[in-house]
C-alpha cells in the first residue's frame, strides 16, 4: 500500500505541474442557468443541458410519478428481472424517433460504445474511426479485435485512402455526430457517399446532437439530410435528453439482438432505474410535440453567437449551442474564465493537451432555459474581459 500511495501521489504532484490537474466545482443548487457556487450565484454556460430539459417541472414529476408506480430500483441486469414494460418502451420510442428497427439501453453512452465494437465486429473486420473520436469509442474499439484504423479529423481523403487499402469482410466507419470542442458536426454526407463507394456501414455517436440538431432533433444525420444513410446511432440521456443518465444504441433487429446477446456492459450491469427511464420517455412525448424548447435553443444560440462576433472576438463551428470563443493562448484563456466567473458569468476554458497547441479557448454552452436578459449579460461581460486582457 505504502509503494503504490508513493508511486500516485508522485503521479498527482506531476499532473498538478503540469496545470491538467481537474479541480471539481461544487454547485450547491439543482442543474439550471442560474447556479450557486462556492455561495455565490452565477449564470451557468457550461452545461449539456442544451433543451433545459435537467430541472424541468414535468419530467421532474414524470420521474416522481414513475417511483410510486414502477419503485425506485430494480436491482437486477435486464435479461434476468430487470426488465420491465416501461424499458420495452422507451426502446420502441428511441427506434422510431431514430427510424431504426431497434434499440437496446445502456447505463450510459459510454457503456454503449464500450460494448459495441467487440460484439459485432471479428478480426476479419475493420473499423475506421475519426481521431478526435470520443474516449469511450476510442476505448470501445481497443476492445474488439478488426482491424484499426484512424483517420485525421473530418479528413474525407485520408479516410478514402483506409478504406481504399483495406481488404477486410465488414467496414465500420466511426465518428462523433458533433465534435463537442469545436461544435462542429461530422462531414456524414460526405461520410455516406464514401461509405456507398466502399460497401462500409456507418456509427454515429450522436451524444451532442439527439433531441436538437436537425429539423425534428433527429440529430446530425437529419442535419445533413442522410437519416437512412446511418447503421447504427449510439446516443445518451444524460445531455439534452433530461440530463440523467443512460444510453442507448439503436440500429437494425440482427446488431441489437446480437448485442442484447453478447454485449457485456449490458449483460453484466444494472438495468436503467424507472424514474429514469419513464422520465426520458415524458423528454421523447416533449421534444415530439412541443418544439418551443428546440426554437428557443436556436433562438439564444444565433443571438449568442452574433452578440460575441460584434464585440470582435473569434468563434468556432457555425449553428451549434457549444460555442468555442477562441483565446489562442492558455494562460490568457483561464485568466479570462477567472474574471468572467467573478462578473458571475460560469464558463470553463480548455487548452492543451485536451485541444491543439495555441488554440485554448473558452468553451459557452446555450440552453433553451437561458433567458434573453442571461445571453446579453454573458456577451457583455465578454466583451468587458476582453477589453481588460487586450484581446479586442
Ligand atoms: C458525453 C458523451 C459520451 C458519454 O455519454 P454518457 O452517457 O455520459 O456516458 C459519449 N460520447 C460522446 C460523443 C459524448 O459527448
Amino acid at each position: 500500500m505504502k509503494e503504490i500511495k508513493n508511486i500516485l501521489q508522485n503521479q498527482i504532484v506531476d499532473i498538478k505541474s503540469a496545470g491538467t490537474f481537474k479541480n471539481e466545482r461544487i454547485i450547491e443548487s439543482p442543474q439550471e442557468t442560474e447556479i450557486n457556487v462556492l455561495g455565490k450565484s452565477v449564470i451557468n454556460f457550461c452545461a449539456n443541458n442544451y433543451l433545459g430539459l435537467s430541472n424541468n417541472d414535468i419530467v421532474k414529476k414524470a420521474a416522481i410519478d414513475a417511483i410510486e408506480e414502477w419503485g425506485f430500483g430494480l436491482s437486477s441486469v435486464r435479461f434476468i428481472c430487470g426488465t420491465q414494460t416501461i424499458h420495452k418502451d422507451l426502446e420502441q420510442i428511441v427506434s422510431e424517433f431514430h427510424r431504426m428497427e431497434d434499440t437496446i439501453l445502456y447505463s450510459s453512452c459510454f457503456d454503449a460504445n464500450g460494448g459495441l465494437f467487440e460484439t459485432i465486429l471479428s478480426e476479419k473486420d475493420a473499423v475506421f474511426s475519426d481521431e478526435l473520436n470520443h474516449a469511450s469509442i476510442i476505448d470501445g474499439i481497443r476492445l474488439c479485435k478488426a482491424e484499426k484504423n484512424r483517420y485525421n479529423h473530418a479528413d474525407m481523403n485520408h479516410l478514402e485512402e483506409l478504406l481504399k487499402k483495406s481488404n477486410s469482410n465488414i467496414k465500420l466507419i466511426a465518428t462523433d455526430g458533433v465534435f463537442s470542442m469545436d461544435g462542429v458536426v461530422a462531414p456524414l454526407k460526405d461520410i455516406a457517399s464514401l461509405a456507398k463507394k466502399y460497401d462500409a456501414l456507418i456509427m454515429v455517436d450522436d451524444c451532442h446532437a439527439t433531441g436538437f440538431i436537425g429539423n425534428e432533433g433527429r440529430g446530425s444525420a437529419e442535419y445533413h439530410g442522410v437519416l437512412d444513410e446511418i447503421d447504427i446511432i449510439t446516443s445518451t440521456f444524460g445531455k439534452a435528453l433530461g440530463g440523467a443518465s443512460g444510453g442507448f444504441i439503436s440500429s437494425s433487429n440482427e446488431i441489437v439482438e446480437t448485442l442484447r446477446q453478447k454485449s457485456r456492459p449490458y449483460l453484466f450491469s444494472n438495468s436503467l432505474a424507472p424514474p429514469l427511464v419513464a422520465a426520458c420517455i415524458k423528454v421523447f412525448d416533449i421534444i415530439a410535440k412541443d418544439y418551443s424548447y428546440k426554437k428557443k435553443l436556436e433562438e439564444n444560440t444565433t443571438h449568442f453567437r452574433n452578440g460575441i462576433k460584434n464585440i470582435g472576438l473569434d468563434i468556432k463551428g457555425k449553428d451549434h449551442p457549444i460555442v468555442p470563443i477562441m483565446i489562442y493562448d492558455a494562460k490568457k484563456a483561464v485568466e479570462m474564465s477567472e474574471k468572467l466567473l467573478e462578473k458571475g458569468i460560469y464558463v470553463i476554458a480548455f487548452s492543451f493537451p485536451v485541444v491543439p497547441k495555441d488554440e485554448a479557448r473558452i468553451r459557452v454552452q446555450i440552453s433553451a432555459a437561458h433567458s434573453k436578459e442571461q445571453i446579453d449579460s454573458a456577451i457583455n461581460a465578454f466583451g468587458e474581459v476582453a477589453k481588460e486582457l487586450n484581446i479586442i
